[in-house]
């Protein structure tokens, strides 16, 4: 099976994903991620993502396309995976498409988590990650047991160049899943839509109803 997770940053793609992994086995594969693992390294790909997620931009589609298709020929993606942030725009989801008809899959379900924007930059401004293992926090609705200790393995947790206040405008004005393609999904009949305002477990569990 093959799901992507749609929508706007801070909708709560990460934490779900991250719970949906868990629940269902699927391999979680986050482009966001995979570039913030690049800058920490200090790679070529991670110097050029830099520039443009400090400014709340896209990265090239050339560019990550180039990485997530890389990604889904391992071999623990080939039974199904779920994507979360990615695809941004219909370019992407065209050739996710095309790498998945390749080895005869196809995306399932599209999962739109929809929030509105005064929530979304309420919520940027509180999300918090642990620099070891990755887990999310969010100092209103998800906080960690102690302050800046990951709950899970005691890491530091930081917060986000790129959910600092004026980036966060820009990511929000750049970034929401464009209508063509929640339409690109809408019309493969794939699309289900998920209400993200209600708590996490409310949420996590209409996500895991829509994938049966
Ligand atoms: P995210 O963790 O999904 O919010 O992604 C963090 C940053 O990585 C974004 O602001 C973009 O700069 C970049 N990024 C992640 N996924 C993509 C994608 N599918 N296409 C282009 N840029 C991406």
């Amino acid at each position: 099976m093959f799901v992507v997770l749609l929508g706007p940053p801070g909708a709560g793609k990460g934490t779900q994903a991250q719970r949906i992994a868990v629940a269902t086995k699927l391999v979680h594969i986050s482009t966001g991620d995979m570039f913030r693992e690049n800058v920490k390294n200090e790679t070529e790909l991670g110097k050029l993502a830099k520039t443009y997620m400090d400014r709340g931009d896209l990265v090239p589609d050339e560019v990550t396309i180039k990485m997530l298709l890389e990604r889904i020929g391992r071999d623990d993606a080939r039974a199904g995976a779920m994507f979360d942030g990615f695809p941004r725009n219909v370019v992407q989801a065209q050739a996710l498409d095309e790498a998945l008809a390749a080895q005869g899959g196809r995306i399932d379900h599209a999962l739109l988590i929809s929030v509105r924007d005064d929530e979304l930059i309420a919520r940027l401004g509180g999300r918090w990650i642990c620099r070891n293992c990755g887990k999310l926090y969010h100092e209103r609705n998800d906080p960690p047991k102690a302050e800046g200790v990951c709950d899970a393995c005691g890491g530091e947790l930081y917060q986000r160049d790129d959910d600092k206040a004026d980036v966060v405008a820009a990511r929000l004005e750049k970034q929401k899943p464009p209508v063509a393609l929640i339409d690109h999904y809408r019309t493969a009949g794939v699309l289900t839509e998920i209400d993200g305002e209600r708590s996490l477990d409310a949420v996590t569990a209409s996500l895991l109803e829509a994938l049966g």
